[in-house]
């Protein structure tokens, strides 16, 4: 006989982690259980990222990643100084180096303004160079609540708290089917079955893959876009005090190669955005023909490849040539050459595209009977996780009080 949980959290990244968190904190008594396909947490997006604590400069006002990630942020430090997290809010400079990018960078410092951001500073030639000797930039912003943190050791934590409240995980269980019926869902592995009352799915890369189990007319599906890291070498890495960005292109929804001091130490260059042929592949010569098939027969997505065919093809051109990815960081800091630069690792994006070719801006959190469904929840989701935990846990135990 199958154990019966009350809620079943599919994924064990960074959102399926304080999604639980969130609700055993509310209601300690829950049978609740985690089911990822890895043997550890974090292991795809939230184990590839770049670190950064986002301080909500980007976000529409009003969109749920603004409020997400304003809420999230205080919630995440706070967190974090609860449990001895370490993280250092070292600031970022945001910056345009050419005319045409300057009305985009006065549309960033609003945003900033309407999302409550205190302290943004309009920086100038020589006000850049005093934050960033070696950054050149015609004009600038200076965001100091941007911090770095390392979001693995904040899973770890976070997994540590769901199991002393009670709380399962249970690793090596990928999520094959998800039936439900009346008051249970039967959600199935190769090898097991379980009950529960509800589920969450937080699956990352595969959320759409496992929305489709309980609603086969899903309207998204998740286009992966593989985003490449070079390390400086250590002995330039004094070229990049802190984090350096540039203004990111408003058509698309990545913010462009940039530079990142690491919490752990070193800087990171990159990453870029390039459509991957396998949702976890890693290298460039990853593919996958089942993912491959499942993004290019996906209407949305031919009209995203129409849409953005030029930027995409110079994303993959900086993927293969190490001299225009060094070019393109040269726009920022000029005296950085390809010799400085040490390949390194990678991660994949989970981009929601809906059927006419909208790559999804916003986080998207979809409720159906017996199952809450997370599609979207891309960059700063890792900075917003705590939030968006708390949200969906409100949602569940308001769902589960209504069934009782
Ligand atoms: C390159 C890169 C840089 C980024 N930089 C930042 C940043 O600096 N700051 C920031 O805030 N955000 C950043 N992000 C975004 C952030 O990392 C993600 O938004 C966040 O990690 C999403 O967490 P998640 O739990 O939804 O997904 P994941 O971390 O991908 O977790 C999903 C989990 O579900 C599991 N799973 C999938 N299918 C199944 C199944 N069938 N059965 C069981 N388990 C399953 C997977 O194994 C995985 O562990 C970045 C992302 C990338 C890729």
């Amino acid at each position: 006989m199958s154990k019966k949980y009350d809620i079943a959290i599919i994924g064990g990244g960074i959102v399926g982690l304080a999604t639980a968190y969130r609700i055993l904190l509310k209601d300690p008594e829950l049978k609740l259980v985690i089911l990822e396909k890895e043997d550890h947490e974090a292991a795809h997006q939230t184990g590839h990222n770049s670190g950064v604590i986002h301080s909500g400069l980007y976000y529409k006002p009003g969109s749920l990643k603004a409020s997400n990630c304003i809420t999230g942020y205080k919630m995440l430090l706070e967190f974090c100084d609860e449990n001895k997290i370490p993280y250092e809010l070292c600031g970022k400079i945001v910056v345009a180096t050419s005319k045409d990018e300057l009305s985009q960078l006065d549309i960033l410092y609003q945003r900033g303004i309407e999302n409550g951001l205190t302290g943004i500073l309009r920086l100038n030639e020589a006000e850049i160079k005093e934050r960033e000797p070696n950054c050149n930039g015609i004009s600038g912003l200076y965001v100091p609540q941007t911090g770095i943190i390392s979001y693995k050791s904040v899973c770890k934590v976070l997994k540590e708290k769901i199991l002393n409240a009670g709380g399962e995980i249970l690793f090596n269980f990928k999520v094959t089917g998800i039936k439900v019926s009346e008051g249970a869902c039967n959600i199935k592995s190769i090898e097991k079955l379980i009950l529960s009352e509800l589920a969450i799915n937080c699956a990352g890369l595969y959320s759409d893959k496992v929305a489709e189990f309980s609603e086969p007319n899903l309207d998204t599906r998740i286009i992966p876009f593989r985003g490449e890291y070079y390390m400086i070498k250590p002995e330039k890495q004094h070229l990049v005090k802190n984090l350096i960005y540039p203004v990111p292109d408003p058509n698309f929804p990545f913010l462009g190669v940039h530079f990142t001091r690491m919490i752990e130490g070193g800087v990171e260059a990159g990453p870029n955005a390039v459509f991957a042929f396998k949702r976890e592949g890693y290298k460039k010569t990853d593919i996958n023909f089942g993912d491959l098939w499942n993004s290019i027969s996906w209407p949305g997505f031919r009209k995203v490849a129409l849409k953005y065919w030029k930027t995409g093809i110079g994303e993959f051109y900086r993927s293969y040539s190490k001299s225009a990815f060094t070019k393109a960081l040269q726009k920022l800091v000029p005296v950085i050459t390809k010799d400085d630069l040490i390949p390194a690792g990678s991660g994949v994006r989970a981009q929601a595209c809906d059927r006419t070719g909208g790559l999804l801006d916003d986080f998207k959190i979809v409720e159906k009977p017996g199952v809450i469904n997370i599609l979207n929840a891309p960059s700063p989701a890792a900075t917003s996780s705590l939030s968006i935990g708390q949200t969906v846990a409100e949602l569940a135990l308001k769902r589960l009080k209504r069934a009782n």
